[in-house]
Order: C-alpha cells, then sequence, then structure tokens
C-alpha cells in the first residue's frame, strides 16, 4: 500500500517526508496505523551526526509512538483489528535469557540487523523500488512491526495521549523505579530536563522521593521541571551544581541521575551523590564516549549504573502506567506541548533544540 514516511537521507540534512510503499504484515507482523508519535533526541543524534551508527540510510525514523492496529499476518493471536497499541523500543522475544529473567530491555534473542526485519529484509520501499531501512517507522502514516514490538493497551483512553510511553515515560520513570529503585525519602538530582529527564523527575514523585533537584543549562526549562513535580532548580550555566548540591543536601543526593549522555555530565553527577549514593546514567552516550570517575569517592560504597529503555518490561510496565495516568498520578498531558502534522517533523526537532517544549507530537 501507498503511505507518507519520513526518511532520513544522511547527517546534516533535513528530514524529507516521502510517499513509500508499505508492504503487508507478514508472519508474525502486525500492520499498525500510527495515531501519534514522539520527537525523541535518539533519533536526533542521528540527524546532527552525533551518533549516526544504528542509523543506516535511507531509513525511516521514529521509535516513540501509538496507533491502532489495522491488518495482522499468519499467526499472530495476540492482536486484532481494531486494537490500540503502544511501541516498545526494545523488541521481547520472550525466550532468551534476558526475557526469562524479567530483563526484556535487554533481549538478544531475535537476531536481525539493524534497520531490517528478522528475515533481513525490510517492508518500505520508495515508489522507485530504493529499499527502505526501518525499526519501527513510527514517522509515518502506517508501519509494519513485529507483534513482539508491541503492547495492547485499554480503548478507553485516547490513544494520542499514550505516544510517549514507550520511549520517553518507560526510559525516565523506569529509570528510577526499575534500575535505580529509589526508595521513599530518597534525595534525587536529574541533569538535563527534556522529555525524559522530566520522566525521571515524575519518577521520583511516584518513587517518594524527598527532594528532587533538576539542573539544566537553559533556564526555559525551569517550570517543566517544577510542573513535574522537581522542588529545586539549579542553572548550571551560572552555578557549579555539585558544589549547590552539596550544599543543599548536606554531603550529596541518595540519586542522581544524569539524561543527556555527556561525559562531564556524567562525572558530575557521581561526585553529586553522598556515600551509598547512586548515579544512574540514563542519557544516550557517544558513539566512544568514556567517562572517568575519581576513586576515593567510589571507595565509599557509591555506584555508577547505566540502564537501558528503563530497565522496562513494557507488558507489565505500561498498562501500569495507563492505571497511574487514569488516577492522576501519571502527567501525561503535560508532556504534549504542541502537536504537528508529519510534514513538520523537521519543525518538531527545532522545538525539541528550542527547549521551549516538554514534547512535541507529531500526528502522522
Ligand atoms: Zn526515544
Ligand atoms: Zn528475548
Amino acid at each position: 500500500m501507498r503511505t507518507r514516511s519520513a526518511i532520513f537521507r544522511g547527517a546534516k540534512q533535513p528530514i524529507s517526508v516521502e510517499e513509500t510503499i508499505l508492504q503487508d504484515p507478514q508472519a508474525g507482523e502486525v500492520l499498525v496505523r500510527v495515531a501519534a508519535t514522539g520527537a525523541c533526541h535518539s533519533d536526533y543524534h542521528a540527524v546532527d551526526g552525533r551518533n549516526e551508527a544504528p542509523m543506516i540510510p535511507p531509513l525511516v525514523m521514529g521509535h516513540e509512538g501509538a496507533g491502532v492496529v489495522e491488518g495482522i499476518g499468519a499467526g499472530v493471536t495476540d492482536f486484532a483489528e481494531g486494537d490500540h497499541i503502544v511501541f516498545a523500543i526494545r523488541p521481547m522475544c520472550g525466550k532468551c535469557k534476558y526475557c526469562s529473567t524479567n530483563r526484556p530491555n535487554l533481549c538478544n534473542g531475535i537476531g536481525n540487523e539493524p534497520g531490517r526485519m528478522r528475515d533481513g529484509s525490510t517492508r518500505f520501499t520508495t515508489p522507485e523500488g530504493e529499499t527502505l531501512y526501518h525499526g519501527l517507522a513510527t514517522f509515518s502514516e502506517r508501519t509494519v512491526v513485529p507483534e513482539w514490538s508491541l503492547v495492547k493497551v485499554p480503548n478507553d483512553v485516547p490513544i494520542e495521549r499514550l505516544a510517549s510511553i514507550g520511549c520517553a515515560v518507560v526510559t525516565g520513570v523506569g529509570a528510577v523505579v526499575n534500575t535505580a529503585q529509589v526508595t521513599e525519602g530518597a534525595t534525587v538530582a536529574v541533569w538535563g530536563c527534556g522529555g525524559v529527564g522530566l520522566n525521571v523527575i515524575q519518577g521520583a514523585v511516584i518513587a517518594g522521593a524527598s527532594r528532587i533537584i533538576a539542573v539544566d543549562v537553559d533556564d526555559k526549562k525551569f517550570s517543566f521541571a517544577s510542573d513535574f513535580g522537581a522542588t529545586d532548580t539549579i542553572d548550571a550555566s551560572k552555578l557549579n551544581a555539585v558544589e549547590e548540591i552539596i550544599t543543599m543536601t548536606n554531603g550529596g543526593t541518595d540519586y542522581t541521575f544524569e539524561v543527556i549522555g555527556n561525559p562531564q555530565t556524567t562525572r558530575a553527577a557521581f561526585e553529586a551523590t553522598c556515600p551509598g549514593g547512586t548515579a544512574c546514567m540514563v542519557g544516550v552516550p557517544p558513539e566512544g564516549g568514556e567517562v572517568t570517575i575519581p576513586m576515593r569517592p567510589l571507595f565509599f560504597d557509591r555506584r555508577l549504573i547505566g540502564t537501558s529503555a528503563g530497565t522496562g518490561r513494557p507488558r507489565v510496565d505500561f498498562p501500569w502506567f495507563i492505571e497511574l495516568y487514569k488516577q492522576g498520578r501519571l502527567k501525561l498531558d503535560e508532556l504534549q506541548s504542541r502537536f504537528r502534522p508529519l510534514d513538520e517533523i523537521n519543525e518538531a526537532f527545532e522545538d525539541m533544540l528550542s527547549g521551549e517544549v516538554a514534547r512535541t507530537i507529531v500526528r502522522p
């Protein structure tokens, strides 16, 4: 069928929105009409050339979204036409070591090459027959994905409200609750208040943190941070955030989260923990990036840990998030600052870079 998709054709050039040809879903695959999809920084890392490796052009972009099932391939029994779904950024084979031990975020049982389906082919081409690579390909009116990349969600919540659950929400809230396991009453500091950082902040609220300190260099982001539950803010363009946090908390916070993917701020996050504290790197690291930390503080029971996709268990966590949202305990509406059509995908990323939005949501 003919559809329209946003295609990455190489770093430092605009994403182009083009007519594409989408094949029918094969065995174990599902055709989805994308209702809403978030402009997430991890796609932009390819566009600006910082981290191009996983993105082989020409590639249909997008990995965070929600939609409605329009067709199923042979053997699909968990999904039917009309079902509402949320895309999970990591697939879940259900059989590998990680899927079998409650760590499906680390699933290694699929064995597909980046940008291709398991059989090595792709489902998208241009009308001229050019192969288009893709993962979830949510920056498209329609997409075809393996069933193990989808989570069925209740039909009684507006589907576009769930657009960011599969990436920003699970990565942020999951880092706090699943990975670092922040305890009630703990103190928390967060570097970076973009879409994921705001979800780290609301994750800390859900976990019962006593004090949540938001650090950024863009003061436009602090009103979002406060709305999502930050108790204090530090403008790191004007102040030394580590010194400020150590002074404010009498020795450092119990948990810190780095949501930028930068060696300096990862080190700063480690240095701002108290003895026994945990620093968690949430941001996507640059290709070949390295971080150094001082050994003496490490000696005092501190931990520096990583988190991938919020150590999320999509089929457990997504329904939980939706339940919290229905009860007013998880902010999703507030995350959606602006809506744009697919043709304005480049503008959606400009919104993100401007710091004026929590998230721009594209409605293909
Ligand atoms: Zn993302
Ligand atoms: Zn697996």
